[in-house]
């Protein structure tokens, strides 16, 4: 199967309301397909290793905007900390602790969402929406002055059943929008809102996402 980058690019794009960015997720892919992408005028990347995303950022334009999309370890905070546009999966206060601490040495604030479990699968990572709303209740995130939480982030179970899938993402939508009215009603930063996948995109975006995160539908199936 050949597969055509910009091609796939331009027919996403086509059917993208404003307002909604996305992102070609390049992880597996080799430098080449980025460059393909970036030639048709993609500035937004995703990634899901941080020394994958480090060897990427130092190969290609650096106009580009990374995005870190998978597990983050502490220890691999500092290949991106110098760098990265967006965090979408902080998954523990500690993390964001530690995203804080390599941002004060970097001299940076770094972006961050909040990355929420709602599938049913427990390999997901992630905050229970109660535990999402004990971390900004708390207000030692506060404290924190190298991160900025913009906004909610989340991936739907793996299953062809829709309704399930538009069910999950409405209620972090749900969610994000409490949170919004609770801890950030004058700030108007807490605008991301980070769903959707090659699969499920188009239900996202009718629940209101402003981020989706594309890879097989660009740059065809990875190989790890
Ligand atoms: C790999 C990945 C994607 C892209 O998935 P596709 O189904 O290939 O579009 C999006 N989000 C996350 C968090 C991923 O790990």
């Amino acid at each position: 199967m050949r597969v055509n980058i910009a091609e796939n690019i331009e027919h996403i794009r086509a059917s993208l309301p404003q307002g909604v960015t996305l992102i070609a997720v390049s992880k597996y892919h080799p430098k080449e397909a980025v460059e393909i992408a970036y030639s048709v005028g993609q500035r937004d990347f995703g990634e899901s290793k941080a020394q994958d995303l480090k060897t990427k950022f130092q190969e290609l334009p650096s106009d580009i905007r990374w995005h870190f999309i998978g597990h983050l370890q502490s220890n691999k905070i500092k290949y991106i900390a110098p760098f990265i546009h967006l965090i979408h999966s902080v998954d523990s206060f500690k993390l964001l602790q530690e995203i804080n601490k390599q941002g004060e040495k970097v001299g940076r604030t770094i972006p961050c969402l909040l990355q929420i479990h709602i599938a049913q699968e427990e390999t997901k990572f992630g905050f229970s929406p109660n535990e999402c709303r004990a971390l900004l209740d708390s207000d030692e995130w506060r404290k924190l002055k190298n991160i900025e939480i913009r906004g909610l982030m989340c991936m739907a179970s793996n299953t062809d059943d829709n309704q399930q899938i538009a069910n999950e993402f409405n209620s972090v939508k749900a969610l994000f929008d409490e949170i919004k009215e609770k801890h950030f009603t004058s700030d108007d930063r807490f605008d991301i809102f980070s769903a959707g996948m090659s699969d499920d995109h188009k239900i996202a975006i009718e629940a209101g996402s402003t981020h989706i995160r594309i890879g097989s539908d660009i740059f065809g199936p990875a190989h790890k």
